[in-house]
């Protein structure tokens, strides 16, 4: 399992390519409360999501992005 299969959308604020990374923290007690979680940041303008499990990281940062193409 490394997420390749995993869908995922384009930044919603700069259309950058998103790239999911697991969390790393210094701090050992905030590394063990949020060890199996994975931040999904863009690689253009650098905005993230919280430290989340897998499955909600992708689906926070997909439906953000389908909140912003219905602006109109
Ligand atoms: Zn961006």
């Amino acid at each position: 399992m490394d997420g390749k299969d995993i869908l995922l959308l384009r930044c919603p604020f700069c259309g950058g390519k998103a790239k999911m990374a697991p969390a790393a923290f210094e701090n050992e007690d905030l590394a063990h409360k949020y060890a199996d979680t994975v931040g999904i940041r863009c690689i253009k303008c650098g905005i993230s999501t919280p430290p989340l499990k897998k499955e909600d990281a992708v689906e926070l940062w997909n439906s953000r992005y389908s909140f912003t193409e219905i602006s109109d």
